[in-house]
């Protein structure tokens, strides 16, 4: 259930009919968890402190210290939850929707195979494995994917892999000091 199948769910959840919702993962897909929301959270921080940056010489006097630890406490307190999705299953079984925890796969028309029927409750989920690209040479390097990226609590300086890099990487120039004016 990503966060369009969420909308739809509980809408037709509303109507009375029996709504059968299948996670995988955590309800509201990478977007809120491991994505969009968190990733704008790293540059956000990491806009905040070049802005401030441009206080001398403009506006008066600041004095800049960069911390990642409030980064990935509002990452893990205001976007994921730690990575939980009660907020998102609760109102889905709510309005009467079942929900199930599992992979499912469409066996045909109007049938549904799989899930794990029976989990009804919320759950907490750790990272998965995104697909890496077969590139030559990258299995010797360590690297990090964008979900490793988004759960980190310290900002490393190496290599990320995917769109969460340029996040990670905004926020790791501008937390050194090395943004323009
Ligand atoms: C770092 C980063 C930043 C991004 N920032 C933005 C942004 O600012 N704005 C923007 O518009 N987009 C952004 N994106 C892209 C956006 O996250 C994706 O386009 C979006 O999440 C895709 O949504 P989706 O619903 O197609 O799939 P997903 O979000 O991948 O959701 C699919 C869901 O279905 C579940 N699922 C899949 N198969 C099964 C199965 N067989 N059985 C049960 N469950 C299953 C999965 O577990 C998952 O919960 C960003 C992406 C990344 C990586």
């Amino acid at each position: 259930m990503t966060e369009g199948g969420e909308q739809i769910a509980v809408r037709l959840a509303e109507t009375g009919i029996d709504v059968v919702g299948v996670e995988a993962e955590l309800v509201g897909g990478e977007c809120p968890y491991w994505a969009c929301i968190p990733s704008k959270m790293m540059s956000r921080a990491g806009n905040l402190l070049a802005e401030a940056r441009r206080v001398p010489g403009l506006a008066g006097r600041t004095e800049v210290a960069a911390d990642f630890a409030p980064v990935a406490a509002r990452i893990r307190e205001a976007a994921t939850d730690d990575w939980n999705d009660e907020v998102a299953v609760d109102p889905f079984t709510g309005k009467g929707g079942r929900f199930v925890r599992g992979r499912a796969r469409l066996a045909g028309p109007g049938r549904v195979e799989g899930g794990r029927a029976g989990v009804l409750r919320p759950g907490r989920c750790g990272a998965s494995h995104p697909q890496i690209p077969p590139v030559s040479g990258l299995e010797q390097v360590r690297y990090w994917t964008h979900r490793q990226a988004i759960a980190a609590t310290r900002c490393r300086p190496r290599c990320w892999c995917s769109a969460v890099a340029l996040s990670a990487w905004n926020w790791r120039r501008r937390s050194h000091g090395s943004a323009p004016r």
